[in-house]
């Protein structure tokens, strides 16, 4: 058993392509501090369960259910449920050819390809079909209107009936060997809060006394929700951990008792109220290390080549549009790798994981970046 400071969960839904950055970049800025680190990509595995024979049965059952049971008010579902029945009746072959997505070898020739995202794109239509709440897709999670309410949130987090997250999160952290100090789940995307909130309560089943903390751009903004949020303290985490999380872990980790003296970027129940603490002054792009994936399985995700994220600025250089909240998790400082450790980046992980591809997540990425790269990298 290992003596882990935390474990780092991405939980879906989030894209099932590649690995997301987030979890990577904290583990490699923890690791160099001494803290022992565990991560996982539960979004990538909760694809290939929820498309798994293991669900197969139910599925089919409740699409037969479907046909039988609509009326003629509801003739689109009804065809849609018999699309479905067609598809699953097929299942071991669309399994496979789903799966050859994982090769390079579904690359030799267009249709191969095509054949294999035909077929993955097929069989979450086809689970989604028989789902009677959660629809997932390649790119998109929709959860019709659970986030409208605190007590539809509640009821789909405890409800296996509707919430395919939940028995596979118990899957999963039963099977999880070494107890952490705390859990840290990465929600980035509104898409993750549903089955972020399903994976806390089940944390909070198995492991009542492991606190939990929640970071990312989502509850970073939802703090401000006080009545909304207030209500997810001790029964689905504990911490809030908001904007970026490298700095504040560390002081988090090295904290001897969070409830009591809570460090920076938190926010916490406390008697009752809701208490935010002071902001840690931000990590410079060159005190960051080169993310750290040595614990994800790159083999796992639907893509035939193994594509790293990577990300060049935080922050957006323009910073003015009105609409958006992208630069809100990073604050006010706009920073930018250099180019020369940009390019010593990719190749150290090039080398260390055999990758030739690399998808730059940043949203705005300025032009002197490319046109200072050196000759080894440079597009
Ligand atoms: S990230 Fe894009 S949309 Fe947002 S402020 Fe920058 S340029 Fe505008």
């Amino acid at each position: 058993m290992e003596n882990l400071d935390i474990h780092l969960i991405f939980p879906p839904q989030w894209s099932p392509f590649q690995p997301f950055l987030s979890t990577p970049a904290l583990k490699a800025f923890l690791v160099e501090r001494g803290f022992a680190v565990k991560q996982s990509d539960w979004n990538v595995e909760f694809y290939d369960y929820f498309i798994s024979r293991q669900r197969l049965r139910v599925a089919i059952d409740r699409l037969d259910r479907y046909v039988k049971d609509l009326g003629p008010e509801h003739d689109s579902y009804r065809n849609q449920a018999l699309l479905a029945l067609g598809i699953l009746s097929d299942f071991d072959r669309k399994s496979q050819q789903a799966k050859g997505l994982k090769s390079e070898r579904c690359l030799r020739t267009i249709d191969e390809f095509y054949t294999a995202v035909t077929a993955f794109k097929r069989l979450l239509f086809a689970f989604s079909t028989a789902e009677p709440v959660v629809e997932v897709g390649t790119s998109s999670l929709s959860t019709s209107d659970v986030l409208s309410s605190i007590p539809s949130i509640d009821e789909f987090c405890s409800n296996p009936e509707i919430n395919p997250f939940l028995s596979f999160f118990r899957e999963k952290v039963r099977a999880v060997k070494s107890e952490p100090r705390y859990f840290g789940l990465s929600v980035i995307g509104q898409e993750q809060i549903l089955a972020g909130l399903t994976l806390s309560r089940v944390l909070k089943e198995v492991f009542p006394d492991v606190p939990i903390v929640i970071g990312g751009s989502v509850f970073s903004r939802l703090v401000d929700k006080t009545n909304m949020i207030s209500h997810f303290f001790k029964k689905y985490f504990d911490f809030v951990l908001r904007y970026e999380g490298e700095s504040p872990l560390v002081e988090l980790l090295e904290c001897s008792d969070p409830f009591a003296t809570p460090s920076s970027n938190l926010c916490l129940l406390k008697n009752g109220k809701l208490v935010k603490t002071k902001l840690a002054p931000q990590v410079t792009l060159e005190q960051i290390p080169v993310p750290d994936f040595s614990d994800l399985d790159l083999n796992s995700y639907y893509s035939p080549e193994t594509v790293l994220p990577m990300l060049t600025t935080r922050g957006c250089y323009w910073d003015k549009c009105a609409f958006c909240y992208h630069g809100m998790i990073y604050g006010d400082r706009y920073r930018m790798l250099q180019p020369q450790t940009f390019a010593e980046t990719i190749e150290e992980l090039s080398e260390k994981y055999g990758v030739k591809h690399f998808a730059l997540n940043d949203e705005a990425i300025p032009p002197k970046l490319f046109t200072h790269l050196p000759k080894t990298v440079a597009p």
